[in-house]
């Protein structure tokens, strides 16, 4: 069960006006239209204009969001049922003016670190002041994760649902990795999977501070005991590769156990320096790598070569004042991109996909229309999902109205909250 729609300023209730009393046979009365729609983003080049020149976004090429003007979009249950132009949409009993603004498939935030507790603003401030990001940071919040009631873990993972949801993410992928001992991270796990399907078992962030000196003791009990008790709540498993977090063949070793499992892997790959995480996120088909930030050539043809996402998350970038992950590179390569936040309390606290669809636009090397599209349907890609990060017939019913006449606005105008509303399975949430 996911219940990002639940919470205190959610409402079921569309604000539908009464529609024309035309018959129409192909969808229900009872479905919502929502008419007069300057820019709808559909994510499928076919339907609209803007076709990209090839399956992979080439410099200068077209657009790959299947934009249509003046468009119609016809809710049905928890579904898309029918997309077009409004002169030709069918009537239906409930029905929404657009008011010729832009609408956008639902964000799909494909890496956060949500369930937490404690705070590290005095960590951000050291940061900004001069002080170097290291990954043992982490340990800060463990102690303060483990601390934490279930219903301190549980109020702080709402709170900051009910945030990406007003800024118009419908789907999030959350991770464990806090907790670091067999019941702490069976914990986090249990209480993500009450808000999302999409659970990553993390517990290979950093070496529990438990087994300082003795990784290898740590890596076995992630592998074996706390795998054990995890599995059961997570589709996913990830692993911190870099230097002070676990090497290669640690990571190996890991993600193979996750996988004899059921889990699939998914890798905290290459962000803070060169190393082996990218490659062996394609070696293990990977849904993803996530960060990219350093990557030799070897990389980039690695990911170009497999079906691994390239998920970049310039909030952490962005927090901890590092270099960008080259976006451009990848996407001239052919590799799929994804665009997520990696929402923590430590190095990429927001919440916002807004704010890093700005910061790949300005930084990143990345058109608004290839930002857009690896915010929602590379994200979907990265979770290896087909019924999200689309508007199309058939698709989930998750969708964002803009208060803007374009999805380009959401660069054009960074830090400004043009998510005016969601619907998120069909119903209007925020
Ligand atoms: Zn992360």
């Amino acid at each position: 069960m996911n219940s990002m729609n639940s919470g205190p300023e959610t409402t079921n209730s569309p604000p539908a006006t009464a529609a024309p009393a035309t018959a129409n046979n192909t969808v229900a009365a009872t479905a919502t239209v929502i008419t007069n729609i300057a820019s709808l983003v559909t994510n499928d080049p076919s339907l609209g204009w803007g076709s990209p020149r090839s399956s992979t976004f080439e410099s200068g090429g077209g657009s790959p969001l299947g934009l249509i003007q003046d468009a119609a979009v016809v809710i049905e249950g928890d579904r898309i049922a029918w997309i077009g132009e409004t002169s030709k949409a069918p009537a239906t009993d409930n029905r929404v003016d657009a008011g010729g603004r832009a609408v956008i498939p639902g964000f799909v935030d494909s890496h956060s670190h949500l369930v937490f507790a404690g705070d590290r603003t005095a960590e951000f401030n050291a940061r900004m002041s001069g002080q170097p990001y290291a990954a043992g940071g982490i340990r800060t919040t463990v102690a303060a994760t483990r601390a934490a009631t279930d219903e301190a873990l549980e109020a702080n993972l709402t709170r900051y649902l009910r945030e990406a949801l007003r800024q118009g993410t419908t789907t999030f992928e959350t991770k464990s990795g806090y907790g670091l001992t067999v019941e702490d991270e069976a914990r986090a796990l249990r209480i993500a999977a009450a808000h999302t399907d999409e659970v990553t078992y993390l517990g290979a962030h950093i070496v529990s501070p438990d087994y300082a000196d003795d990784p290898a003791g740590y890596v076995d009990l992630v592998t074996g005991p706390m795998l054990d008790a995890c599995a059961p709540y997570a589709r996913w498993i990830d692993v911190f590769c870099e230097k002070g977090a676990f090497d290669g063949d640690q990571a190996r070793a890991i993600l193979t156990a996750g996988k004899a499992r059921g889990l699939h892997p998914r890798i905290h790959a290459n962000q803070l320096t060169y190393g082996p995480g990218v490659q062996l996120a394609v070696e293990l088909d990977a849904a993803s790598a996530d960060h990219c930030t350093h990557l030799t050539q070897q990389d980039v043809d690695a990911l170009a070569s497999g079906d691994t996402v390239a998920t970049l998350l310039p909030g952490a970038e962005f927090s901890t004042r590092a270099e960008w992950p080259d976006a451009r590179r990848l996407l001239d390569a052919g590799v799929t991109v994804a665009l997520s936040t990696d929402c923590n309390p430590g190095s990429s606290f927001t919440s916002s996909v807004p704010f890093c669809i700005a910061l790949a636009v300005r930084d990143m090397g990345m058109t608004p229309d290839e930002a857009l599209w690896s915010a929602t349907a590379g994200g979907a890609a990265a979770l290896r999902r087909t019924d999200i990060g689309r508007l199309t017939p058939g698709a989930r019913a998750d969708l964002a109205l803009l208060d803007a006449p374009s999805h380009v606005h959401l660069a054009y105008r960074p830090g400004v909250p043009l998510v005016s509303a969601v619907w998120r399975r069909g119903e209007r949430v925020a």
